[in-house]
């Protein structure tokens, strides 16, 4: 049996994780460390790997995603799962050209498509 926490209850564990931690350079290392916060509420409760990374971004934690090339586009924003637009710029010969991603929801930008992240590195 499992309870699912708040996200209040979330952002407070994250809160005490980066107080113990100035930096936690893994996405599965932050989330062991968020778990064992959460465990100290409730046994019970469980939260996954991304949704504890989806409340970090959004209660202002510093998200650095160490990023590498990838043959697929990148449809889905790295950090909050939303959709990614396509940047376009007009180059000098007044064509447009793709300068990149936006995500739509959170703003988290990256300066071409074909990319995938390698490692999260979560810090305040
Ligand atoms: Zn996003």
């Amino acid at each position: 049996m499992y309870k699912i926490p708040k996200d209040a209850e979330i952002a407070d564990a994250i809160r005490r994780v980066l107080a113990k931690h100035k930096e936690v350079r893994s996405q599965s290392l932050f989330h062991e460390f968020v778990l064992g916060e959460l465990k100290g509420i409730s046994p019970y409760y469980k939260a996954s790997s991304d949704r504890i990374k989806r409340v970090a971004s959004k209660e202002g934690v510093k998200i650095f995603i160490d990023k590498r090339k990838s043959q697929k586009e990148a449809k889905f924003c790295f950090v909050c799962g939303g959709e990614l637009e396509t940047l376009k710029v007009k180059n000098l010969l007044g064509s447009e050209v793709s300068a990149g991603k936006k995500c739509k929801v959170c703003g988290f930008a990256m300066d071409r498509g074909h990319l995938a992240p390698r490692r999260y590195i979560f810090y305040k």
